[in-house]
């Protein structure tokens, strides 16, 4: 479904992303970890058209990504992303702002857009708060918001940038568990995360990173537990 080959990226004179390679199959959830600075975010917002690249080669859904492309709203519409930071809009309600990109986006009918709001809500627990402001909720709440209002477009895959990195810790395991119910739901999913029993459990392959470069990448179980390279341990050695 996605396919990243050799892609090289740079900002100025510095590379950022020296060849990276991997793949996600349909229903595979990859985990991304890695250093702060070592590429994810950029690898996602690669992925997702955000940004261009030098190097290499993106297909997604055999269709190849680069940012000058005629089709990247198609693209766009088809990988969903959510953030760290959920930028609902503050003065429309939670329904709305669930329902806001079907109407807007894909034009679709009202009612249709409503009908599918209210169930996405109920599936990230939520079904009490459609009337509620972004405001009244808690961070975790917002998050699951912002989860369902990518839910709306009907994505493909979800390319997910440390959704929980910004949550107080006890609002961390709400989101958390929406997440792995669409990964048992079998919605294809990138995971940059330091979230590494998630990652255990939940992924099927990760991928460490490091100043730009996949060091290593296999099985979940493999990766976090019998690391082989040195810089992978290390860093695990670090964060669990
Ligand atoms: P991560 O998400 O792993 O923390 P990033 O992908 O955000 O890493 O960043 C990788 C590297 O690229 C960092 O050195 C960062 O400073 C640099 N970088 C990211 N975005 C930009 C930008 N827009 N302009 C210049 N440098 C950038
Ligand atoms: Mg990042």
């Amino acid at each position: 479904m996605i396919d990243i080959r050799d892609v090289h990226k740079r900002f100025g004179r510095v590379e950022v992303l020296k060849g990276v390679s991997f793949s996600v199959t349909a229903g595979e959830v990859v985990c991304l970890i890695g250093p702060s600075g070592s590429g994810k975010s950029t690898i996602l917002r690669c992925i997702n058209g955000l940004e261009t690249y030098e190097g290499g080669d993106i297909s997604v859904l055999g269709q190849r990504v680069n940012s000058r492309h005629k089709s990247i709203n198609d693209l766009r519409r088809q990988i969903g992303m959510v953030f760290q930071r959920f930028n609902l809009f503050p003065h429309r309600s939670v329904l709305e702002n669930v329902m806001e990109g079907p109407i807007h986006v894909n034009g679709e009918p009202r009612a249709q857009a409503e009908k599918r709001a209210k169930s996405l809500l109920a599936l990230v627990g939520l079904a009490d708060k459609i009337n509620a402001w972004p405001g009244q909720l808690s961070g975790g709440q917002q998050q699951r918001v912002a989860i369902a209002r990518t839910l709306a477009l009907q994505p493909k895959a979800i390319l997910f940038d440390e959704p929980t990195s910004a949550l107080d810790p006890e609002l961390v395991g709400e989101v958390l568990q929406v997440m792995r119910t669409l990964a048992r739901e079998g919605m294809t999913m990138i995971v940059v995360t330091h979230e590494m029993q998630f990652a255990r459990e939940v992924a099927d392959r990760v991928c460490f990173l490091h100043s730009g470069q996949i060091v290593e990448q296999g099985p979940a179980q493999q990766i976090l537990l019998q690391p082989q390279e040195a810089r992978t341990q290390d860093f695990l050695r670090r964060v669990l």
